[in-house]
């Protein structure tokens, strides 16, 4: 099944927040987030947080997939509002958040929503201004949050250096941030290898083995059953079309990757119409896999 809703997905286990940008609460005991998305989103976060946890300070830690801003945004907010927060996340992540020129660019992609979206902010202060990574996560990692939940920690990377996915045996439910692909509103499967197309093929062969049965895509869905099982595989087909037509327009282009952009931003993005995602991100994250592809990452 293919689900695009917010609030109880199954006993235990919650989306929050706009579908569109959802961070996921599972209720083991303490409670556990997974990633916290736009600055913009944090107040509903908190407010859906309140609605399920009753008190908020009930929740013990946010286990962040990769250092995106859609991914992080409201990580500050949260840690200024709920008593004991800790933060889990990548090595990697953790230094990228150590980095002025980093947040100054999440700073600078969340604005834009800060902009379009000022009304629904109000007073309330969701600046980011920087994440302190309180317990660094590696590939193999288990986490025992109580209750018969366990966490299982695998590095994902090829969307970005720092992607790490979540798999929670007792749900068999799988936490991916990009590491598969997302759909875009014709379900067509957008590829995420922003960072490597070679890493991001290895992470899909590590993710294909496990047993999913709930699959809780970054953006808007979230699939069960069968859904779930052949997304993956999905995903990895639909990374190997598209690193071939990057591949035949960089050969028309002699090798300009502008001109590539350009060429797949208009097919992809401005003749289907069907992307959900901003166009600035959108041309950030096509421009990296298309260098990705060139320089043979
Ligand atoms: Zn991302």
């Amino acid at each position: 099944m293919i689900l695009e809703k917010a609030g109880k997905i199954c006993d235990g286990l919650y989306s929050i927040g706009h579908p569109s940008f959802p961070a996921f609460l599972i209720m083991s005991d303490p409670p556990v987030l997974f990633d916290s998305g736009l600055t913009i989103s944090g107040p509903r976060y908190l407010k859906d947080l309140e609605k399920y946890l009753g008190n908020v300070d009930r929740l013990a830690y946010i286990f962040l997939t990769h250092s995106h801003y859609d991914h992080c945004g409201a990580i500050p907010f949260l840690k200024r509002n709920i008593k004991g927060l800790e933060i889990a996340a990548s090595g990697l992540a953790a230094d990228i958040f150590r980095k002025p020129k980093a947040i100054k660019l999440i700073q600078s992609l969340s604005r834009d929503y800060e902009k379009k979206f000022k009304k629904r902010i109000r007073n309330e202060n969701i600046f980011f201004d920087s994440i302190d990574v309180d317990i660094t996560v590696k590939d193999g990692d288990e986490f025992n949050p109580g209750d018969g939940w366990n966490i299982h920690v695998i590095a994902t990377p090829g969307h970005t250096r720092d992607s790490v996915s979540y798999y929670i045996p007792k749900l068999k439910a799988l936490i991916p941030g990009e590491a598969t692909g997302v759909y875009n509103s014709n379900f067509d499967i957008q590829s995420e290898f922003s960072s490597s197309y070679n890493d991001y093929i290895n992470s899909l062969e590590k993710l294909i083995t496990l047993d999913v049965d709930i699959l809780l895509l970054p953006h808007t869905h979230i699939l069960t059953g069968v859904d779930a099982r052949g997304h993956i595989q999905r995903s990895l087909e639909s990374a190997k079309v598209f690193k071939k037509r990057i591949d035949v327009f960089l050969a028309q282009f002699n090798g300009n990757q502008k001109d590539t952009v350009k060429a797949i931003f208009k097919e992809d993005y401005e003749d289907t119409q069907a992307v959900r995602q901003d166009k600035r991100s959108f041309l950030i994250n096509l421009a990296a896999k298309v260098k990705a592809v060139a320089e043979g990452k």
